[in-house]
């Protein structure tokens, strides 16, 4: 990793302005699930540890630019003062006069959490004067622990770093650069994609850049209609981008002129809704009329099984069908299950995406997986080659400091 990494800061004594995302699922004050919580705490440990005032920041939900209090985050304080076990102050304005006499009365190893940066319409137009406010709660020493916000030019991710000296990213986006720039620049090989999911048009740019990269890719999910129809072959009433068959159909063409192999099911589970309660395999050439395409069949999991099996680099981002009724989940748990047995194996993986990182939690794996990527629409842009701005605005190692 080319930039500077919280390890690399010299905190004592200082106050760090860390940008965390404690976005968090709410069900009214109650957090429903703290994991993204929990995964700061290595960040902010070992600012602690080495003596750092800290001052946290985040977003949560979309308030819109307004206060509004159903997105406090007056009960993440208090849920983090648990984790941590240590008090964790709160500034009910992320800046102003409460924020800078909090932030100035920290001492060594103690927190404050800032209310959500989104209160402000500046936050998201990455406003000057309101990321150098920002800036003034710190000792110039930035932390992003962000990743998940990295592809945003927002305020607190991207404005703030020109007001400071150093802008340094935290362990758990240090992660996910190691994973996912190791995976875009020196990937050990076979390197397989597997892409999943609603629509190609989401990941067109994706799909292109891994197949510069990747020596497979399998697509499964809705998505892979739109490269079936292309093809000529019988998709049903299964879900198509029709405006998108011309793109499948020159991806395609590309791919065999480039002899990149590029894996289409081969059958799949059909119904005639997703909420039917009868459910028929078919070829894709065999595929009736009147039923849709919910999942991949038995003979496309073998087909992916192999490569996968045989992979030393996997990207995983997408469910291969409509993963959240069991009839059609097989598939998605099938991938998962040969992720995380290829990971056993020796292999590297990185799963992204809400939907794919819940199926390798929901089959008891997820442990066995490499990485798993906290930001889905950040990690997808990574993988499709551009330049995230919250990363960009880091200092690189070879600045190391800047003068402001
Ligand atoms: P995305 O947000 O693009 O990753 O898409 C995820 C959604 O795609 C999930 O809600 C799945 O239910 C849906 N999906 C996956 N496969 C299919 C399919 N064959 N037909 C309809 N929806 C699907």
């Amino acid at each position: 990793m080319n930039k500077l990494s919280i390890r690399d800061l010299e905190m004592s004594g200082k106050r760090v302005f860390i940008r965390v995302d404690f976005n968090v699922p709410m069900d009214g004050a109650k957090i429903e699930d703290d994991t993204r919580i929990r995964e700061t705490l290595p960040t902010l440990r070992l600012a602690i540890d080495r003596g750092a005032r800290l001052v946290l920041a985040s977003h949560l939900g979309r308030p819109k630019g307004k206060i509004d209090l159903k997105y406090s985050l007056a009960p993440v304080a208090a849920r983090l003062s648990e984790l941590l076990g240590r008090p964790v102050a709160f500034a009910g304005d992320c800046v102003g006069a409460d924020a800078e006499a909090k932030s100035k009365a920290l001492r060594d190893g103690e927190v404050l959490l800032l209310e959500n940066v989104r209160f402000h319409p500046q936050e998201e137009a990455n406003d000057p004067e309101f990321s150098r406010r920002l800036a003034q709660l710190c000792d110039q020493l930035f932390v992003c622990d962000a990743f998940g916000s990295s592809h945003r030019a927002h305020a607190s991710v991207v404005g703030i770093t020109k007001f400071v000296r150093q802008a340094a990213a935290g362990l758990l986006m240090e992660k996910e650069l190691t994973y996912l720039g190791k995976a875009v620049s020196n990937p050990d090989r076979p390197f397989v994609a597997i892409l999943g999911g609603a629509k190609v048009s989401d990941k067109i740019e994706v799909v292109q850049n891994l197949m510069k990269l990747a020596d497979a890719m399998l697509i499964g999910g809705a998505m892979a209609y739109t490269f079936l129809k292309s093809q000529g072959l019988p998709v049903g009433k299964s879900l198509v981008e029709n405006d998108k068959l011309d793109l499948a159909r020159n991806l395609l063409e590309e791919a065999r002129r480039r002899k990149f192999r590029f894996v289409l099911p081969v059958d799949h589970v059909l119904a005639e809704s997703p909420d039917s309660a009868s459910t028929r395999v078919t070829d894709i050439a065999q595929t009736p009329e009147n039923l849709m395409g919910l999942d991949i069949g038995p003979k496309t999991i073998a087909l992916f099984n192999q490569e996968i099996a045989a992979a030393r680099t996997l990207v995983w981002n997408g469910p291969v069908g409509m993963f959240e009724k069991p009839a059609f989940a097989q598939g998605t748990l099938a991938i998962a299950r040969a992720v995380a047995a290829a990971s056993a194996a020796g292999a590297t993986s990185i799963v992204g995406g809400g939907d794919s990182v819940a199926a390798v939690e929901r089959s008891g794996l997820a442990s066995k997986i490499s990485h798993i990527s906290t930001g889905g629409g950040a990690s997808l842009e990574f993988l499709a080659g551009k330049k995230l701005p919250g990363i960009e605005a880091l200092t690189n190692k070879s600045e190391s400091r800047k003068e402001i």
